[in-house]
């Protein structure tokens, strides 16, 4: 990001938006367009929003076509082109009969798909058997499912995280699933949904999604991939092998507000068949009939999400995937992981450091840990996390910040180096 350009940019945006307001009676207040109006315009002429900037100063609230087709469509045709970028079948791409759909959160997605198969599942076997649902996750999946889980009425008890272990690399094993769903079925239980990971949160695991997705489909169960972070990498080449086999899933979602130069909240969710969701999702009362609507020619994005208002998320994505097109941002994902490499680079050249025996007891080695981070983040000269993998506290240095550069993780190097060295000296005392 250049300074004196978003500087330039947001002067220009300002000036844009007070013009507009200054002017707004010229405006018709009905929309003047018919369905599908977007594409053929979508080049030059709207090259000028400024994402959240402009989302914010229209306050657009585009819950269906009619409301606000500029939003819809120009969210139809972004979502259309991630996937593009992504490599995602064309299941699941608007013209190939999917869909997507901007979500402020990982835990929303999670929720309206969980939703869409509840509904679809109860319909056939009952609403009676709400309480026989199970949801089948890996001990490594982000906490948000539990969440939705517990919002989406399945009873917590058929709440399925299957363990993981360090020499699968805490990936979720698919002959571990398929043994807890004929536990499950044995017990009367009915499988329904499927969380797979592609980088979790604690270790950046990547769950085999074929081998899982093969299983999921013999037993008629939802498999939705999460991908919030690990996501936005795969538009490299390089990266793109980690979404192998997502083509067997029923629904992906990414969160572009965690590494793809998107601000929050931006959660992209694709879905192989959106009259899931919105079977599961509508509501039409009287107050929002409109004839668009009735023609069933556009997307009403009400019914693929919670709520009903929603925000002209669609621009601020636009506007990234414009202005730096799919080279510049795969400069960007590939420069964090070089960056990345480095600091690995940095800790293995550390005789002490780099060695696991420098503290050989497990416990000893977790209370070192828990003491370092606590003395780097009092030191304010950086902040880390921390997550405990297999039992062993992790400390966490997260590239992905739009300015990180070398001298930073350099810097947060020595930092850990001072503070380690400063601690070891009091453990061989
Ligand atoms: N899934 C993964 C792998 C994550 O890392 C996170 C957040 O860090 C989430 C889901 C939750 O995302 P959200 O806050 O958008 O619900």
């Amino acid at each position: 990001l250049d300074h004196e350009e978003f500087r330039r940019q947001g002067h220009m945006m300002i000036d844009f938006l007070a013009d507009y307001y200054q002017n707004i009676e010229i405006y018709p207040f009905h929309s003047q367009v018919e369905p599908d109006y977007l594409p053929a315009r979508s080049n030059g002429s709207i090259a000028n929003f400024l994402g959240e900037m402009l989302c914010t100063g229209f306050n657009t609230v585009g819950f269906n076509w009619i409301a606000s087709p500029a939003a819809t469509e120009l969210e139809s045709i972004v979502m259309d082109w991630l996937a593009k970028m992504l490599k995602l079948p064309s299941s699941f791409h608007f013209s190939g009969g999917g869909g997507g759909v901007i979500h402020a959160s990982t835990c929303e997605a999670f929720l309206c798909t969980l939703t869409a198969i509840r509904e679809k599942k109860l319909s056939v076997i009952g609403r009676e058997n709400l309480d026989k649902l199970v949801v089948y996750c890996s001990d490594q999946t982000h906490f948000s499912l539990k969440k939705s889980v517990q919002i989406a009425g399945i009873s917590p008890e058929n709440f399925r995280p299957i363990v993981t272990t360090k020499s699968d690399s805490f990936q979720l094993c698919p002959e571990s699933l398929r043994l807890a769903i004929i536990l499950d079925l044995e017990a009367g239980l009915v499988p329904l949904y499927l969380c797979c990971t592609v980088g979790t949160t604690s270790s950046t695991a990547v769950d085999p999604l074929g081998p899982l997705c093969d299983v999921a489909k013999e037993y008629g169960i939802w498999v939705h991939v999460d991908a919030a972070y690990a996501g936005g990498a795969c538009i490299c080449p390089e990266f793109r092998h980690f979404l192998d086999g997502v083509e067997g899933a029923n629904s992906f979602s990414f969160n572009a507000h965690k590494w793809f130069l998107t601000t929050l909240d931006c959660c992209c969710l694709w879905v192989k068949d959106p009259s899931a969701l919105t079977n599961a999702l509508s509501t039409n009362p009287e107050i929002l009939n409109n004839k668009a609507t009735e023609s069933k020619q556009v997307v009403d994005y009400k019914d693929w999400q919670m709520a009903l208002s929603r925000r002209f998320r669609a621009l601020k994505l636009w506007l990234v995937l414009c202005s730096y097109g799919i080279t510049r941002l795969r400069d960007f994902v590939q420069g964090h992981v070089k960056l990345a490499k480095h600091s690995e680079w940095l800790l293995a050249g550390d005789k002490k450091l780099g060695s696991p025996s420098v503290i050989p007891n497990d416990e000893d080695f977790n209370e070192f840990n828990r003491n370092l981070l606590e003395s780097i983040n009092a030191s304010g000269g950086a902040r880390m996390v921390y997550a405990v993998v297999g039992g062993v506290y992790v400390i966490w240095l997260a590239v992905g910040a739009t300015f990180f550069e070398y001298r930073h993780v350099n810097k947060a190097f020595k930092l850990v180096q001072d503070h380690a060295n400063a601690l070891l000296c009091t453990y061989w005392k």
